[in-house]
């Protein structure tokens, strides 16, 4: 069977793109979204691509999902966390609303656990299982200011989730990574400077990649992100 792997918030922007650069290396791509029409018109454009339903928030709408995936495949080989929300630009930290915190750490710290917790029985049944949280340079401590509070630390904190559940599943053998993919111009990051998704990144070069578990030279990294490197920076 080839390799299976799951893409959250994938009907646009960066995740999108991965599940047709993964698609394009042979890869059985489940293209997810929280809107099952959003998935399916998006996978629709990439052949080997299965639309699926899949809210990062919604704990039943990620148990049918584990169903599905288990009835279909009986294995999951990469899991690539995506989904994110809430780059707030218009706050502070000292005066941010905290519900807008709460709000975007449902999506980018709680979810992708929850995915983790949820798809291992179906890791563990993958020979060579791999994890890939998509972080940002934003929650790099060790380059952190002020501004973009809610994002920030959600993306801290799930490099910090990163590193643990790195060091809890090698014995497993289990890959776990982060990665930052830089500035590109999606939806919520329309820049100037910016590439387009489709455009390989070329690597920031600076520690923004919460390496925890260094990929091989052939590793799923690679292919999601072939311009980039893995930070092997562990001062974060
Ligand atoms: P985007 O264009 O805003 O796309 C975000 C995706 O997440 C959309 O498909 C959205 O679905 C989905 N999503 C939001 N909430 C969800 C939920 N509860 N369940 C499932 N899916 C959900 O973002 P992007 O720029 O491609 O970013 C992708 C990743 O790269 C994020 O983790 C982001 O933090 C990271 N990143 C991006 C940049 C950049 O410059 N773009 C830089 C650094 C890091 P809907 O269409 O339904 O809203």
């Amino acid at each position: 069977m080839s390799t299976v792997s799951l893409v959250t918030g994938a009907n646009r922007g960066i995740g999108r793109e991965v599940c047709s650069s993964l698609a394009a290396r042979g890869h059985t791509v489940l293209l997810t979204a929280r809107d099952a029409s959003a998935a399916q018109a998006a996978a629709s454009d990439i052949p080997g691509a299965v639309p699926l339903r899949l809210d990062v928030t919604d704990p039943e709408s990620i148990a049918a999902a584990v169903r599905e995936v288990a009835h279909r495949f009986g294995k999951l080989d990469v899991l690539v966390n995506n989904a994110a929300i809430s780059y707030d630009t218009w706050q502070r930290a000292i005066s941010a609303d905290l519900g807008v915190v709460r709000e975007a750490a449902e999506t980018n710290l709680y979810g992708p656990w929850l995915l983790v917790e949820e798809f291992l029985p179906l890791l563990r049944a993958s020979e060579h299982p791999r994890i890939v949280n998509v972080s940002s340079e934003a929650g790099s401590l060790a380059s952190m200011g002020g501004g973009t509070p809610a994002y920030a630390v959600t993306k801290a904190a799930l490099n910090a989730l990163t590193r643990m559940l790195a060091a809890e599943l090698r014995g497993e053998r289990i890959l776990v990574n982060a990665v930052c993919p830089g500035w590109v111009a999606t939806d919520w990051a329309a820049r100037a400077a910016a590439r387009s998704p489709r455009e390989r990144p070329a690597w920031c070069g600076r520690p923004c990649c919460q390496t925890t578990a260094r990929p091989a030279a052939s590793s799923a990294t690679a292919a999601l992100f072939p311009g980039s490197q893995s930070c092997p920076c562990t001062a974060h």
